[in-house]
């Protein structure tokens, strides 16, 4: 669906209320009972289910009847209330049009009132999943499906976070600007995915700074994880900007040292492949790298924690997102021809 200034203009704040009362409920119900919403929301009797029945009709809300007779919010919904709470704290202005649909991921360019080109991120994880779980609806039977609304808000939260430490930490990533529920804002790079570039005119001096980037990222204690041309953005004079990082990992984590080798090896083969660039010095070694490193001292995972982001859920996050990678495929022809 678009997301559009106009339509949010057009919610009220009591629509805001029942939004926000169905998101509260969602804490503890899947489909949140009206009386509930009636009890959270406190407007006058009967006027929340008229509003309900409009947000419902703007596919703001979803709604099941029968034994568990009840409404959810849908991303739409939810992305409205990111948005509503990022304009409140004069984050944001205007919101444009979409600029990139990844896979986890819808990304809308945006701006503050300072005309500052910005983008908002809105993860979506479980997308592809939603449209699984209703086709094999039979294959997960009355099993209690997975919040992704939550998992989607940890997500961000977890970009952030990293993004925020990258950022203060001297390394190349966009501005962050502000996190709510499973929206990031962020600015908006001015530059071109990697792998939209055909041509680059000193592939060495990329390909040297871009190992330089993962080295000394696991020197601050962090691995990418997810470190590929389509997470890298060129811009004038080749400079490098980094996106993307719900999946990062910590440096001691058990997987580590395999990301940290997928991550070198993306690197050198989309540069022989497309570039026809290989480089003559041997490429990162982990054992070498990491060598060094006095676990407790870094600063950067320090900082994570105490943003709220614990090993738990940052592995939570993390898994959640690779299984969705793993989900996409062909799950976007199977959702045309079962969708109910
Ligand atoms: P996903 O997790 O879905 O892959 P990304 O963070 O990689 O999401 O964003 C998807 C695409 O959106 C990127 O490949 C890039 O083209 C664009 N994009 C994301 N963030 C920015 C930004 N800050 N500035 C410019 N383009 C961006
Ligand atoms: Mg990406």
């Amino acid at each position: 669906m678009k997301l559009d200034v106009e339509t949010m203009q057009y919610l009220e704040p009591e629509d805001y209320r029942c939004l926000t009362a169905i998101e509260q409920g969602m804490k503890n119900h899947e489909w949140v009972p009206m009386p509930l919403i009636e009890r959270i929301a406190d407007i006058r009797r009967g006027g929340v289910s008229k509003i309900v029945n409009d947000l419902l009709r703007r596919k703001l809300v979803q709604h099941i009847g029968g034994r568990n007779d009840g409404y959810h919010l849908t991303y739409e919904g939810y992305d409205y209330l990111a948005l509503h709470a990022f304009y409140k704290r004069g984050k944001l202005t205007g919101l444009g049009s979409k600029l990139g649909v990844g896979k986890e991921a819808d990304i809308y360019m945006a701006q503050d009132a300072d005309g500052n080109h910005l983008v908002v991120k809105f993860q979506r994880l479980g997308r592809t999943s939603f449209r699984a779980v209703k086709n094999k609806r039979d294959y997960h039977g009355n099993r209690k499906s997975p919040n992704w609304l939550y998992l989607s808000r940890l997500a961000a939260l977890k970009e952030f976070a990293y993004m925020k430490v990258l950022y203060d930490n001297g390394f190349p990533t966009p501005t962050p600007v502000d996190v709510n529920r499973h929206a990031v804002v962020m600015s908006q790079v001015d530059g071109f995915n990697m792998n939209t570039i055909a041509n680059m005119a000193h592939p060495e001096m990329v390909y040297d700074g871009l190992m330089a980037l993962i080295v000394r990222m696991a020197q601050h204690g962090v691995v990418h994880g997810d470190f590929n041309e389509f997470n890298l953005l060129i811009g004038q004079d080749e400079k490098i900007t980094m996106i993307d990082f719900p999946q990062m990992l910590a440096i001691d984590h058990k997987e580590a040292r395999e990301y940290f080798e997928r991550d070198v090896g993306c690197i050198q083969i989309v540069f022989k492949r497309k570039f026809g660039f290989e480089s003559t010095k041997p490429a990162p070694q982990f054992d070498e790298v990491t060598e060094a490193i006095v676990m407790k001292d870094l600063a950067i995972r320090k900082e994570i924690r105490r943003s709220g982001i614990t090993d738990k859920i940052s592995e939570m996050v993390s898994k959640a997102v690779r299984e969705d990678e793993a989900e996409g495929g062909d799950e976007e022809d199977s959702a045309v021809n079962n969708s109910d």
